[in-house]
């Protein structure tokens, strides 16, 4: 990964955003621009140099992190009011200080610019998401390496599908299967949904044992040095309905429409598209009730949408998911996705478990 190329990169883009410095407080967007991953930390992007302020805790990490990723750092190590003083003395010179508003409270504004004044403070968005949209070949690697470890954990544990284990079950199998092969952590709470439990989109793995005839809607990703993979895959235990098969056929073909339809230079909301004339002409455009898909990284979502409303072009190296379902309440739910990569003449799947009718 190149790390230290990052900031300058970003630089680039201030003056256009009404600012000469950028007090970065996302945590991703610290981690992506520096490398220092610690829960508590502020980055100020100067014109000549980055400033990385935190507390105690985060000495040794920081250091360590900063290093690793090969970034020239000014460190500031103490409580919030050395902090603070540091800060100001940095912003000798400026004149407007760009916050992130997604990541700022209203409380923290009003209090940063009291205490900062007269420095002017200006609300920017998504200066460091636009750059985190293409993943350079670095960040594409880890998020492999997830996708494969989330594959080979949802291998080792389908037979506990098959054998009426309960659907909290099934998930913490799926968790521990994937820090044992390699994952840091999940990649967000993994979903396991049976029955009519599948009809929600989100549901959390409830003690529900998974029985014959159910759909089962396994959702989740591991996480490896800070990035994500996310899959989905639909179930069907022995016994299941013709209709319920039918779900499974028309979510499988509109996945395939908009894997079909990904490709670089072409707008994020045609993927969409795509993979809702499938569920459309099945009788079901009122059953698909989210957007098809999402932007994954450091983040599990993160830009691009790829959404009826989109407005974000796909470029080579955006690594988005392709997620379409159908959710019928007291019947069941479907949902298929796939982590993949954009490329200039179409799109390469980093998650690969079969998509095929798999009874279980
Ligand atoms: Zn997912
Ligand atoms: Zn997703």
């Amino acid at each position: 990964m190149d790390v230290a190329g990052r900031a300058g990169r970003l630089r680039g883009r201030l003056a256009e955003a009404g600012c000469e410095a950028l007090l970065v407080s996302n945590r991703s967007n610290v981690r992506y621009l520096c490398g220092f991953s610690g829960s508590a930390g502020l980055l100020l992007v100067l014109a000549e140099e980055l400033v990385v302020l935190t507390d105690g805790r985060y000495a040794t990490q920081l250091e360590a992190e900063l290093e690793a990723a090969g970034v020239r750092a000014r460190t500031v190590v103490g409580d919030p009011v050395r902090q603070l003083e540091a800060l100001k003395a940095a912003l000798a010179g400026v004149d407007r200080l760009g916050l992130e508003a997604e990541a700022v409270s209203w409380a923290r504004q009003r209090r940063l610019a009291e205490e900062l004044a007269p420095v002017e403070t200006v609300p920017t968005t998504g200066l460091v998401e636009a750059l985190r949209r293409v993943k350079d070949p670095g960040e594409l690697d880890r998020i492999a390496r997830a996708a494969e470890i989330a594959d080979q954990a949802l291998q080792e544990c389908l037979p506990l599908v098959g054998a009426g284990a309960s659907e909290a079950e099934v998930a913490l199998a799926l968790d521990s299967a994937m820090r044992r092969l390699g994952a840091q952590r999940s990649s967000f709470e993994t979903i396991v949904a049976s029955g009519p439990n599948s009809a929600m989109p989100h549901a959390r793995p409830t003690s529900r044992r998974i029985a014959e005839g159910d759909l089962v809607v396994v959702d989740f990703g591991a996480v490896v040095d800070g990035y994500c993979s996310d899959t989905t895959r639909t179930f069907v235990r022995s016994g299941v309905s013709a209709a319920r098969r039918r779900m499974l056929e028309v979510v499988r073909h509109s996945q395939a429409a908009g894997v079909a339809a990904l490709r670089a230079g072409r707008p994020a909301s045609e993927v969409d598209g795509a993979c809702r004339q499938v569920i459309e002409q099945a009788g079901w455009a009122d059953a698909f009730v989210h957007g098809t898909g999402h932007g994954v990284g450091l983040d599990i979502h993160e830009a691009p949408a790829v959404a009826s409303r989109s407005a974000d072009m796909l470029e080579a190296g955006c690594v988005v998911t392709v997620e379409p379902g159908v959710y019928l309440p007291g019947e069941g739910g479907v949902r298929i996705e796939d982590t993949l990569v954009v490329t200039s003449d179409g799109s390469r799947a980093l998650t690969r478990f079969p998509k095929e009718l798999v009874v279980v």
